[in-house]
Order: structure tokens, then C-alpha cells, then sequence
């Protein structure tokens, strides 16, 4: 599949039906999902892996890796609204989706999911609670050695003290984040926000957190 019609075909895909400012639910555009998916699978990252979408929303990543030929994708929201529409927006393109209800600070998940070869993600950016994206990358790291994830600009050497000894960025891909009026607070109909599409690297097999 070419760039040009994953984008198309994730275009298609429904969104929130009723977005939550507190759990920070913006779907990510179309080209900006398709140009991380497409990054990971010229990396190796996605055809014929395990993939594992964290704060998967209404299923845009771990719907496209499916279609970008993933032998295997799961996605865990907490939010069982975002669920729902994510299963129907895999049954609309006709791919095989695990979408499960869970909230990645639960501890026991480690445990209970599956490991994965990869995890993408666009979790919170943390703008309405502080730190909200350090469970997304402490269950990343536990579950796979490779994880594709979306960040503010800028974010990369806070990651990176974050992570400190358990992961390290080995690329960085600049990205525009057009943010849709959605909430009362949004003052205008279009904010573009300067994203970055952060590959973390597991450098110890156990991922806990420090
Ligand atoms: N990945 C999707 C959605 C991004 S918005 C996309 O790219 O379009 C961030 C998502 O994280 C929302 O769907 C929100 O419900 C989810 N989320 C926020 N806090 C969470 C938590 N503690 N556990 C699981 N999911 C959470």
C-alpha cells in the first residue's frame, strides 16, 4: 500500500463522539498517522510484527498498521466510547483490530498483555495533566523494545531524562499537528501544533520503571 492511500483509506475513519478535554482525546490526522506508520514499516517495525496502539482512541495508528500487513495489532483505551467507534472503523476498512478496555496505569497489564515486536501511540501531551504521557511510555517500554510515539516539539530531552537508562531516541521526525476546535477553551478553528514522532529503543530487556 502506497503512502498516499493508507492516508486516504485513514481518512475515512470516524472520530471522537464525544471528545474528553481531561483524557486529551484528539484523533491524529490522517497524514500525519500515515507518515508515522509508514516511517516504522520502512524501518521493519510493522509488516509481520505484533503491534500494540497505547491510548488508541478511535484506532487510527493500530488500524493503519493493520492495514500496512501487522500479523497481529491490539489496542487498550481507557475510554469504552472511543473503543466502540475504533471497532467500527476497523470493520469499515475490513481489518482484524484486538481493541481492549484498560487504563495503562494499571500495574497488572504487563502482566496480562501480550509482549509486543512494537508500540505506537499519541498519548496526552500531559497539557491537562501534568506527566499524563509517563504511564503510556512505562507500559511501552515494558511491552516492546521499539515504540513509535507522538510528542510536542521539543520533548525529546525531556523523554530522554525520563527514560534515562531503560530506552534512548534513535530518530526524530518532525510533524505538524493541525489541533480542530474541539473544546470550549480552543480559541481557534485551527491550531497548528509542532509535533514530534519520537522512535524510542529499549536498552535493558526489563522495562520497569526506575
Ligand atoms: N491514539 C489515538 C488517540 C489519541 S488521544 C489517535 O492517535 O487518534 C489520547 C487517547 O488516550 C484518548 O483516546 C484517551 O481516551 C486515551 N487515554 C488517556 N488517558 C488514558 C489512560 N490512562 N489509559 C488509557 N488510555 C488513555
Amino acid at each position: 500500500m502506497k503512502l498516499k492511500h493508507l492516508e486516504m483509506a485513514l481518512q475515512r475513519l470516524s472520530g471522537f463522539s464525544h471528545p474528553r478535554a481531561v483524557l486529551e482525546q484528539y484523533q491524529t490526522p490522517a497524514p500525519l498517522a500515515a507518515r508515522l506508520l509508514f516511517h516504522a514499516l520502512m524501518k521493519g517495525d510493522i509488516e509481520g510484527k505484533n503491534i500494540c496502539d497505547l491510548g488508541s482512541g478511535t484506532g487510527v495508528l493500530a488500524i493503519g498498521a493493520a492495514l500496512l500487513g501487522a500479523a497481529k495489532v491490539c489496542g487498550i483505551d481507557i475510554d469504552p466510547e472511543a473503543i466502540e467507534v475504533a471497532g467500527a472503523n476497523a470493520d469499515l476498512l475490513g481489518v482484524d483490530v484486538d481493541f481492549i478496555v484498560a487504563d495503562v496505569r494499571d500495574t497488572t497489564l504487563p502482566e496480562r498483555l501480550s509482549r509486543a515486536d512494537s508500540v505506537i501511540m499519541n498519548p496526552p501531551f500531559g497539557a491537562q495533566k501534568v506527566h499524563a504521557d509517563r504511564p503510556f511510555i512505562d507500559l511501552a517500554l515494558a511491552l516492546a523494545p521499539v515504540t513509535y510515539s507522538i510528542f510536542n516539539a521539543g520533548s525529546a530531552q525531556f523523554i530522554e531524562t525520563y527514560t534515562g537508562e531503560r530506552a534512548e531516541i534513535d530518530e526524530r521526525v518532525g510533524g505538524v499537528f493541525p489541533l480542530k476546535r474541539t473544546f470550549s477553551f480552543h480559541t481557534r478553528d485551527v491550531q497548528e501544533i509542532e509535533v514530534e514522532i519520537l522512535r524510542l529503543k529499549r536498552k535493558h530487556s526489563s522495562g520497569r520503571a526506575p
